[in-house]
Formats: C-alpha cells, sequence, structure tokens
C-alpha cells in the first residue's frame, strides 16, 4: 500500500524477537538494517544455554550464527532456542510411511528429493521439481523417522540453482 499510494520503499518492518527463556519478548518496528544483536539487548540478551538463534520462523526460518547481522526484508523474526529445545532426534531410516508427501502443500516426494540430494543426483532432482519446493519444513516436521528432509532439499536446490546459472 505504501509503495503504491506514496511511492515509499520498503525501509521498515515489524520483528518479532522471542523465545521460551526470553525474558521480554517483544514485537520491534524497526528500520531495515538493524543489527538483530541491538534487538537482542532489549529483550533482555541471550539466556544462558543458547544453543540456536533462527533469523525467521520456526518453520522456514535459517539458524545463524551470530547476532552480528543486519535485520532485512524477510527477518520476520528472531528465535531464541535452548539447549534442551534445539536437540534433534537421531534421524532412521525412511519406513515410507509416506507422511512427507501427504503434508507437502506443493505436490512433491520429499523423501525422493532427499535422496537424489544425498546422492548427488542433482540432475534428476531438478527433474523432480526440486526448485517448486517452498521451504515450509512441513516434511521435517512430521517425519516420524526424523530424517532431516528439509535440509537435503535446501542443498539440492542450491547445487541446481548453481547448475541453471552456469548453463544460462
Ligand atoms: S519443505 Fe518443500 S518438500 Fe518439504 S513439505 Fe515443504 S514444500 Fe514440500
Ligand atoms: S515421512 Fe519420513 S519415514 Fe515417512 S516416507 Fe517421508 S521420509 Fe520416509
Amino acid at each position: 500500500y505504501q509503495a503504491v499510494q506514496y511511492d515509499r520503499p520498503l525501509i521498515e518492518r515489524v520483528v518479532t524477537v522471542t523465545g521460551k527463556k526470553i525474558e521480554n519478548a517483544s514485537n520491534f518496528w524497526v528500520k531495515i538494517g538493524t543489527p538483530i544483536k541491538d534487538l537482542v539487548e532489549e529483550v533482555g540478551g541471550l539466556p544462558e544455554g543458547t544453543r540456536k538463534i533462527v533469523n525467521g520462523g520456526p518453520m522456514m526460518g535459517k539458524a545463524i550464527k551470530n547476532t552480528d547481522v543486519p535485520v532485512t526484508k524477510g527477518t520476520s523474526g528472531i528465535l531464541i532456542i535452548s539447549e534442551d529445545e534445539a536437540s534433534r532426534q537421531e534421524a532412521k531410516n525412511c519406513i515410507r510411511c509416506g507422511q512427507c508427501v501427504f503434508v507437502c502443500p506443493m505436490g512433491l516426494e520429499p523423501h525422493l528429493l532427499m535422496n537424489l540430494s544425498e546422492k548427488g543426483l542433482y540432475e534428476r532432482a531438478a527433474s523432480e521439481d526440486v526448485m517448486t519446493c517452498i521451504e515450509c519444513g512441513s516434511c521435517s516436521y512430521v517425519c516420524p523417522s526424523h530424517r532431516p528432509l528439509l535440509d537435503y532439499i535446501r542443498f539440492g536446490k542450491s547445487i541446481v540453482k548453481k547448475l541453471n546459472t552456469s548453463k544460462n
């Protein structure tokens, strides 16, 4: 609305900073470029035992190594996760339950895309539409074998993107 009505570019946005152990979880209206470090300070700093800092939401956000990075237009929130919440269960073999296929909003076969990326079969992954994955994380969330589906799919996508760029 602001872009169309007032010719105003996106220069600020709302960022939620939260986490179970955060003292003063808050929403901030900040300029793009604001250091994430400053927002974390505002909510009481990183609690002891912090294991992960996620830039974005719990499903689609990406872990960041530290808070010395700026807010970008995609920074919907900063999620601070403690050691006990972040622990991943050990990945087991695929039991072919089909849950990942059932939940995929894009009609993909996440178990297949993961296998193709794991085995380096990127051309085949491309032909199986890996690039249409919207990285919602639903497949990883429901997998009873705790398989890191999205991690491998993201990796496969990055390689396919590079391959496509080098062809053009
Ligand atoms: S992350 Fe990708 S493959 Fe997995 S459910 Fe979402 S769209 Fe489908
Ligand atoms: S949800 Fe997990 S176990 Fe089930 S088919 Fe998909 S990858 Fe295999």
